[in-house]
């Protein structure tokens, strides 16, 4: 009778620590993060800016919530440094993330479901939860290293990314209470590489979406003639389609990365007489009087955006063929002083160098500096002029930002926490006074 009851003692003893183990750790601290459902169209701001603020606060870190857009809330979490003169260090990453289908998904999307061979799958296990998580491990081991920065170190969380940072960075960027963080530099979220080298990046694209309209002469099906509107769309959706081989033909031959040129994807097509009796849907022997096509355009901060202006005007919607155009540009190309949208990846910047060696240190090897084929909120900071870097340590790993069965493995995940851990102490203790 004695025994059994040391036994039963015992076993609740292991049970005990056994969990308390297996709730503290780094990975598990992520998969609760992952669990938390903050994708569009109804993030949970609340319930990751509660969690965030409680990792941090276990850390000893400041916190602030600011919401310019109500319901849109943004943390910033701080590490004070012993000379706060100096400009401060921000390591930055969006809550949201974008909508998941769970029927395409092999494991929930919000589960966070570790298989045995350590791939965490969840929405956001790549874009970009794994970053956020990172930066809080990285400070807990520095700390348990009794580390002291000597620049002040922060780290935003913000909401809005996926839809355009129009309530997140859009505002924070133009807000005084950012400009009072006088922030020297700052990284934010790159893409997971399929080989050994981490990818980073110095700049985006930025994204115009343009309309093209024509309008002319309707008339019969059955006779030719110039001027109507479709002829005029289809033969600047010829003109177009060229200069999109001009470009595609760069990246075919080897001569340029599919974000170092303009690309023009065609996303929609309008025109017709609707009709209910027709099997078509459509009038089949009228001409429209009007005729409109959309398209996506990707400009790299190298291209000139009067340049590509003109060449609308002129040639994809000129005004003497009856045709009318409209851009909306979704951000900046160039910086409040007028220079394009790049951070320096050479000896100019300070920062750059400092980067790069904290990665070699920490083991890691850096691919050549990439523009994003993409859009992130860097370029409402880079706009200020502030030097931003897009970095998410993940090699061989496969793309899957957006895509279903989104993963991070375990072990992926851990080394990103070490090479965080070297950019930090190298940033934040950088006495040089560059901003
Ligand atoms: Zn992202």
């Amino acid at each position: 009778m004695k025994r059994k009851v040391v036994l039963l003692w015992l076993s609740v003893v292991i049970a005990t620590s056994a969990a308390s183990d297996d709730d503290d750790t780094p990975i598990v601290r992520f998969q609760e993060y992952l669990r938390i459902n903050t994708a569009h169209p109804n993030p949970n701001y609340a319930a990751a800016v509660s969690y965030l603020t409680s990792q941090a606060r276990s850390l000893q870190l400041q916190t602030t919530v600011f919401e310019f857009v109500q319901g849109k809330p943004l943390l910033l979490v701080t590490w004070p440094g012993s000379d706060p003169s100096l400009p401060s260090l921000l390591l930055n990453s969006h809550m949201d993330s974008v909508p998941a289908e769970p029927s395409k998904w092999i494991h929930p999307p919000f589960d966070a479901h570790k298989t045995d061979d350590g791939n965490i799958f969840a929405r956001g296990a790549q874009d970009d939860k794994s970053i956020a998580m990172q930066y809080l491990e990285a400070i807990r081991l520095l700390k348990s290293k009794s580390f002291h920065p000597l620049r002040t170190l922060h780290l935003s969380y913000v909401p809005d990314e996926e839809t355009g940072g129009l309530h997140g960075w859009q505002m924070f960027a133009k807000s005084k209470e950012f400009h009072s963080l006088n922030v020297g530099f700052m990284m934010d979220e790159g893409q997971a590489s399929l080989g050994d080298e981490f990818r980073v990046f110095y700049a985006d694209r930025t994204p115009w979406n343009l309309v093209i309209k024509a309008v002319g002469m309707p008339g019969h099906g059955s006779r030719m003639y110039d001027g109507g509107a479709m002829e005029n769309l289809m033969k600047s959706v010829e003109i177009m389609t060229r200069f999109r081989h001009t470009q595609f033909d760069l990246v075919k031959a080897g001569l340029a990365a599919h974000s170092e040129v303009i690309s023009v994807n065609p996303v929609y097509l309008k025109s017709g007489i609707p009709s209910s009796v027709s099997l078509t849907g459509f009038v089949m022997n009228v001409q429209p009087s009007e005729a409109e096509a959309g398209f996506d355009i990707r400009l790299p901060p190298t291209a000139d955006p009067d340049m590509v202006r003109k060449r609308i005007m002129d040639e994809w919607a000129p005004a003497h063929k009856n045709m009318t155009f409209q851009i909306v540009e979704k951000g900046p190309l160039r910086d409040y002083v007028g220079r394009p949208l790049m951070t320096p990846t050479d000896d100019s910047n300070p920062w750059w160098s400092i980067f790069k060696q904290a990665v070699t240190s920490a083991g890691g090897r850096l691919a050549k500096p990439e523009i994003l084929s993409s859009t992130t909120d860097a370029r409402y900071i880079r706009q200020l002029g502030i030097p931003v870097l897009g970095f998410s340590p993940m090699a061989n790993t496969p793309i899957l930002l957006h895509d279903h069965n989104e993963f991070l493995k375990d072990s992926v995940y851990l080394t990103g926490i070490k090479v965080y851990e070297s950019i930090i102490s190298s940033l934040s203790s950088y006495e040089g006074n560059s901003s």
